[in-house]
Formats: C-alpha cells, sequence, structure tokens
C-alpha cells in the first residue's frame, strides 16, 4: 500500500475533471480536436491557437500537477521534456552533468546536438554521482533507479551537493513516476519523465512531462515548447489523462509482482537485482527515498542462451520499453548496455500474480 500522501495525490488526480462538473457535462474528458479557437479581446492563452495549448493539453497537465506537487509541462515525447529542459535551462558555456550510464537519447541531446552551441556535457557512472566534481556546472541531471544498472542515488544529498556548487539538479523520475518518489519535495529543482512508460502505461503513446516550482522556468519551458513546435497533440494528452486515472492501481500491481518475480528469480539461485530486495547495496536507501520499490527489475541468467530460455519457456513478452500492462523482458547487452550477456530488465506488468508466476516458474524450468 503507498502512503497516505501519495494515495491523496491519487485520490486528486483521479476526480480532477468530476470535482469541477456541472450539471449535464460528460464525465469522461471529451477528446477537443482543434488547431485554432474563435478569439476576442482577451483570449485565454490556452485558447488561441493548437501549439500554443489546447483543452486535452492543460487537462494533463493539471493532472500530472497532482501527481508531481508542482506545475508540469507536457512535451510530446520524454526526450522532448528532457531536451526542454535542457533548452530552457543552458546556455552558451555552460556544463551540464550526466549518468554516463543513463538514458543514451539525453547524452545525444547534451552532448551530440547541444555541444556547436557552446553546451559541454560531463558523463559521470552513477555510482560515482554522489562525489561527482560539480564545479562549474549548470545543470546535474540524474536518473535513480538507474537504467538498466538499478542503482539508486540519494537525491536530498545530491540536491545540496549541486546547489553548493551553483547547479540545478534534474531528476529524470520515469522509473518511478510520482507516485513512488518526489523529487521536488527532496531538494530538486526538476523532474522530468517519459510518461510512455508506466504513466501511460499501455504500450501506445509516446509523451513526456517536466514539473519544476521555478516559475521562471516554467514559463522558459512553455516558451520553449510554443516555438520550438514541441507540443503533444490532444489525442496523445487525452489518452494520456485516461491512463492517470489508473495509475496507481497499475502501479501497485506491477511493483507487487515485481516482488514476486524477483523472490522467485532469486530463490531458484538467479542473481537478481531489485531495490526491494535486502541485498541490493542501495536497500536502505531505496526504503527512505522511494514509497516503495519499483516495478523494474535486473535478473542475470549467467548466459544470451539461458536467458533466451527463460522469455521463451515464461513466454515473456521481448520488447524494449517499460511500464506497459504486460510483463515484458528486455536483454540489454543487445542496446549496447554494460551488462553481462545474459541480465534482462524485466518489467513487471499488471497480469494476476499467481499465473504470472506459474508461467516464471516454467521459464525456469526451461534453463
Ligand atoms: C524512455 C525514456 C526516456 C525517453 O522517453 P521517450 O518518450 O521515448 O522520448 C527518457 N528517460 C528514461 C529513463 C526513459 O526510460
Amino acid at each position: 500500500m503507498l502512503p497516505h500522501d501519495i494515495q491523496a495525490a491519487a485520490m486528486a488526480m483521479l476526480h480532477h475533471r468530476t470535482a469541477r462538473l456541472r450539471d449535464g457535462d460528460p464525465v469522461a474528458e471529451p477528446l477537443v480536436t482543434t488547431s485554432t479557437f474563435r478569439l476576442g479581446d482577451q483570449p485565454p492563452p490556452d485558447a488561441i491557437y493548437g501549439r500554443y495549448g489546447t483543452p486535452n493539453v492543460e487537462a494533463c497537465e493539471a493532472r500530472l500537477g497532482h501527481l508531481e506537487g508542482a506545475p508540469c509541462t507536457l512535451f510530446a515525447a520524454g526526450m522532448g521534456a528532457i531536451a526542454g529542459v535542457m533548452l530552457a535551462a543552458l546556455k552558451s558555456g555552460d556544463r551540464v552533468v550526466l549518468p554516463s550510464d543513463g538514458y543514451f537519447h539525453s547524452r545525444v541531446v547534451a552532448g551530440d546536438i547541444l555541444a556547436p552551441f557552446g553546451v559541454e556535457a560531463v558523463e559521470v557512472p552513477t555510482r560515482e554521482m554522489a562525489e561527482a566534481d560539480l564545479a562549474g556546472a549548470a545543470l546535474v541531471l540524474i536518473e535513480t533507479p538507474s537504467n538498466p544498472g538499478l542503482d539508486l542515488l540519494d537525491i536530498e544529498a545530491l540536491a545540496a551537493r549541486a546547489h553548493a556548487a551553483g547547479a540545478r539538479l534534474a531528476v529524470d523520475n520515469t522509473f518511478c513516476t510520482g507516485l513512488l518518489q518526489r523529487p521536488l519535495d527532496l531538494g530538486a529543482d526538476i523532474v522530468v519523465a517519459a510518461d510512455t512508460k508506466a504513466a501511460g502505461g499501455h504500450s501506445d503513446l509516446i509523451l513526456g512531462h517536466a514539473a519544476t516550482r521555478d516559475e521562471a522556468l516554467t514559463e522558459r519551458l512553455r516558451a520553449v515548447r510554443k516555438f520550438a513546435g514541441m507540443i503533444p497533440g490532444p489525442f496523445e494528452a487525452w489518452m494520456l489523462s485516461r491512463s492517470l486515472e489508473t495509475l496507481e492501481l497499475r502501479m501497485e500491481r506491477m511493483c507487487a509482482n515485481a516482488a514476486a518475480l524477483a523472490d522467485a528469480l532469486a530463490g531458484a539461485g538467479v542473481a537478481v537485482r531489485w531495490p526491494g530486495r535486502p541485498d541490493h547495496p542501495d536497500h536502505a536507501l531505496a526504503a527512505r527515498q522511494m514509497r516503495a520499490p519499483g516495478l523494474v527489475l535486473g535478473a542475470d541468467f549467467g548466459g544470451r542462451a539461458a536467458a533466451d530460455r527463460f522469455i521463451e519457456g515464461a513466454g515473456i513478452l521481448a520488447a524494449t520499453s517499460f511500464g506497459g500492462t504486460h510483463t515484458s523482458a528486455d536483454r540489454r547487452a543487445r542496446w549496447g548496455d554494460a551488462v553481462p550477456e545474459g541480465f534482462l530488465r524485466l518489467s513487471a506488468g499488471i497480469e494476476p500474480t499467481a499465473p504470472l508466476l506459474e508461467a516464471a516458474r516454467r521459464g525456469l524450468a526451461a534453463l
């Protein structure tokens, strides 16, 4: 069970629309597909032109705001949110520090696309980030837990170090969503997240958002999105709003399934990495910083053939990405991650737990 304050946020998110209804209004959110609006003398900023804002984007941001405890800006992809934050928070001559084992495309934007504009990207392994030299940095972007190593960073401690160095701390909170981890409450300045993953949760949309309590930065993010054309279409925003209504429910089951899978695999002698297990090096930090240990676990089957036999025997979906309704497995060495050939990143889905465990046992029997 998630703690009370987080349940309250989930409740507010679920009832965001119904709390505002008047007699005769549709209970479900209408999808409004328009590129332009009838103009009066004082048009509201979200009802002028579709690239500035639309009702579905605005409603979705309001729902996400309950989750993050801050104003949110929706982008057409998780990478849109990350690129948007870099464009809004960095200038020529600035240094950005980010994890060398972090999301590959964030490193491409910082180190490749922004390099000709005079931005310097410094990559540090997550395990060394807590002691990294942040002098001269304008922005520190971290992922905790890291992907796919599932190493944790102490957000509160790192926020203090970043601020002492004059840098902002941004946390890519895709793994956890605001239900499992609230970086802004721990001192981070910015949250970015790919809602493509657990927040969207049905493997059917690409979307992201950035959240910050810094009003000037939110204004800058909105300007970057508006002028650079990074806003999602109404349909994607509408789909995410719908998904957010069941996020807490899905998250509970996914985390419970992750725990059950971690136990079953570890019990069969597979090397499991999951922050909820006492043998994880950051177990105590996870218990303090995260509301639940998450839906993603790492499992090393000792070789590529064994990992493939497990997937085949269990009948588990082989796919990249995570956070969808179906339990899935991704052999990360395929993507060049610094992990053993037989390492699977498993994303626990919302299947009933008993048959999922039976499937895992069939996979283990095939080893
Ligand atoms: C998927 C992902 C992203 C990028 O999200 P897109 O919606 O694919 O652009 C960024 N960070 C993390 C941690 C991710 O898993």
